[in-house]
Formats: C-alpha cells, structure tokens, sequence
C-alpha cells in the first residue's frame, strides 16, 4: 500500500507541482484547495488527484477535511503545508485583515495541519512533513511585515515540531523558495519583477518542479536524518 500524502493548495502552482512529484515517487496523493473549483477541477482531470476544498485556516474545518481524507484513503503519512496568500502593503497601509488572513492561513495553516496528522504519524512511528515558507521569511521584504512574519515564523514551527517527533521516525523541515514563476508572482508589477530577476545570481525565475524535486527528497526513506532543517532553493539570491 502506497503512504498517503495532502499537499495543501495542492491545485496551483508550486503545490500542483509537488503532487505530481510526489505522485510520480509512488504515494497516494490528495491536493487541498481554497476555493478556486475551476482549477481543482482541471487538476484532477489532468493528474489523475483527488482534490478536497476547506480553509487550511479554519481549525475545525482542516481537523474534518484531514479525518475524511484518512477515512476513505487511509492514515496519513505525509504533510506538505503549501497553501500560502499575500495581501501586501507596507504597516502604514495594512488593515488589521492583510495581517490577520496571512497569519491565519500561512501560520496557522500549517498548525492545524499539524494538529490533524502529527500524531498519528508519531503514533505508527514515520512522518515527513514540509512547510513551505520564503526567501521573505528569512530575509524579510518590503510591504509584506504580515507575510515575511508568517514566513518566519514557519521556520520557528518547523524546529520546535522537528524536536518533538525525532524520536519518533516523524521528520520536520522547511523549503525557503526563492521567486517561482506562479500565479502568485505574476501579481507582481512587470517594473517590480524585472528588478527582482536582476538581483537573482542564476539570473532567472525558479520554477514550480525545482521546489517539488526537493520536497521529493525530504519526503524520501532516504531522509530520514534530515530534520529541524530549511532547504533554500533560490537560485543563490539569498545565502543563508
Ligand atoms: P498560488 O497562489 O499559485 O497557489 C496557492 C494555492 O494555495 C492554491 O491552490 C490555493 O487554492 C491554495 N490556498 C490559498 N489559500 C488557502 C487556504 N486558506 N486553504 C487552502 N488552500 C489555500 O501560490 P504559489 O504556488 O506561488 O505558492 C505556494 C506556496 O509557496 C505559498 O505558501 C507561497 O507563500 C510559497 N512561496 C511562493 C513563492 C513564489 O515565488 N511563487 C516564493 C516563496 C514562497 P485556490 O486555488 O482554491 O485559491
């Protein structure tokens, strides 16, 4: 039996990426989604995943979404918190929503993921799971203290969850992308972007199956001593 896997926002971009990695290394995949049914539809048509549609930072809603995904595929071996918003603007603009609806879904995302799945990874003894976090959590970004304080923040989570399931087989590490060509990024003004482009060593933007070929790996057997860690994939932009 293959393990199963959920990637949240599993539907779009970095994470439609990873489920079809993952997909293709052999475990039972299931893609969270918002709200977009349009494209969870065309993801499911085109990869073959099962996609399932709550908040990430509802508390109830992902406890309920991760228990039926467990009831009709199995118990859950693999987390991979993707889903991720921006509502950027700097502090003197941003509404106490920007910064709450970022918080509650980066951050808490990956807490009630967490909540969900952790302990019955500890309880059979093997887990992985990757946090998505940024390039913005680790060196911080204008306009976006709600995001770069989430980001940042996923890299604490990670750490101190990786400490409490070691002893357990369960393994805990983060992914820091640099700037991928997604949606997300094609929100960004044209000027702004060819700005960011010009500061990337490789000289290019990343795309969405070089952040999947690394959560493949700390998802793999073979990574079993890799835990508490922040891979960077950036194309050398930020050396951390
Ligand atoms: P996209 O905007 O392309 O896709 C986001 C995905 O997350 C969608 O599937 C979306 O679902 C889902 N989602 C959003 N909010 C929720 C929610 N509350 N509950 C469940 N699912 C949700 O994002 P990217 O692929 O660009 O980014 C993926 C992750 O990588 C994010 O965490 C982002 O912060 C991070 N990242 C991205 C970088 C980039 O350059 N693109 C750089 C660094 C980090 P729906 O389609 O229904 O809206």
């Amino acid at each position: 039996m293959s393990r199963v896997a959920i990637v949240t926002g599993g539907t779009r971009g970095i994470g439609r990426a990873i489920c079809e990695q993952l997909k293709a290394d052999g475990f039972t995949i299931i893609a969270n989604y918002a709200g977009n049914d349009d494209a969870a539809q065309h993801c499911e048509e085109t990869t073959g995943v099962r996609c399932y549609k709550w908040d990430v930072g509802d508390h109830q809603a992902t406890l309920a979404g991760c228990a039926k995904v467990a009831e009709e595929f199995g118990p859950v071996d693999v987390v991979v918190n993707n889903a991720g918003i921006t509502r950027d603007g700097t502090l003197h603009k941003m509404t106490y929503d920007d910064w709450h609806d970022v918080m509650r879904i980066n951050l808490g995302g990956c807490f009630n993921m967490s909540k969900a799945c952790f302990p019955g990874m500890r309880e059979r003894g093997w887990g992985r799971i990757v946090n998505i976090g940024s390039i913005n959590g680790q060196a911080g970004q204008y306009g976006q203290v709600n995001y770069a304080a989430a980001k940042s923040g996923i890299h604490g989570f990670t750490k101190a969850l990786a400490q409490e399931g070691a002893k357990s087989g369960v393994t805990v590490n983060a992914i820091a992308p640099g700037y991928i060509d997604t949606d997300m990024v094609a929100a960004v003004p044209d000027n702004v972007l060819e700005k960011i482009v010009a500061k990337i060593p490789v000289g290019r933007l990343g795309q969405a199956n070089e952040i999947a070929r690394g959560v493949s790996f700390l998802c793999s057997e073979e990574a079993g001593f890799v835990t508490g860690s922040t891979m960077s994939i950036n194309g050398g932009q930020h050396m951390y």
